[in-house]
């Protein structure tokens, strides 16, 4: 057992976001969650005055993708309570609120994670993204398959500037060896520049995917520096 996971164990549940004992997020946090109202952008999910199949935010060849939360008032320290302070519970959380406001792909859509480089997951000891996935498949009954590789590790995104994202995340993914799913929505915990799903989805078409969509539990509002 971890040090992380053994003080999970030892230490009262609190809220992730403002330490109140009790739920990983207390009420008045989850009320803080900021939604993103409809209608959205049919290609990447942002909230837009008409409904447009595509918009300036979009990134890729990425079609119904879905954001539950803005990255905003109490979001971003659940997602860091899972990442930094490794509290893998929290990725139950997190899927139990995408779940409450995005519904379950199609039959036959399988849900593939974001995945991380060696390196990030060693240090990490997990692929949050993973967690979230298999999260999601049990609310949602669709399957998980890990069809992407991280064939070049970048820098942590949070921080970085968009132009350097962008430049980061072309080039970074491959699909596994083995048959590519027919049908996949990309999972990931924070949608920042959109640049990480794209390059994910074009890996995932280039080996044979038809239709690639995402879902990730906050998006990081149009010209907001992390
Ligand atoms: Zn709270
Ligand atoms: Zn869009």
């Amino acid at each position: 057992m971890s040090i992380a996971s053994l003080l999970d164990v030892i230490l009262p549940p609190a809220c992730a976001a403002c330490g109140l004992p009790g739920a990983a997020a207390c009420a008045a946090c989850r009320d803080a969650l900021e939604p993103l109202p409809p209608p959205w952008c049919g290609g990447c999910g942002a909230p837009v005055p008409v409904p447009v199949p595509r918009c300036a935010a979009c990134r890729g060849r990425i079609a119904g993708a879905r954001q539950a939360v803005a990255y905003s008032g109490p979001a971003p320290a659940l997602v860091a309570a899972l990442k930094d302070d490794r509290r893998r519970g929290m990725a139950a959380l997190l899927a139990e609120l995408i779940a409450a406001s995005v519904p379950a792909p199609p039959p036959g859509v399988v849900l593939v994670p974001v995945p991380l480089g060696p390196c990030r997951a060693r240090a990490r000891g997990f692929n949050q993204s993973l967690l979230i996935a298999r999260a999601l498949s049990r609310e949602w009954g669709r399957p998980v398959a890990e069809a992407l590789v991280r064939v070049r590790e970048g820098a942590d995104q949070r921080g970085a500037r968009a132009t350097a994202r962008a430049r980061q995340a072309s080039g970074a993914f491959a699909a596994r060896a083995g048959a590519p799913p027919a049908a996949a929505w990309l999972v990931d915990d924070v949608r920042t520049t959109g640049a990480t799903l794209a390059d994910c989805a074009r890996a995932l078409r280039a080996a044979g995917t038809g239709a690639v969509g995402a879902v990730c539990f906050a998006r990081v509002p149009e010209g907001s520096a992390r």
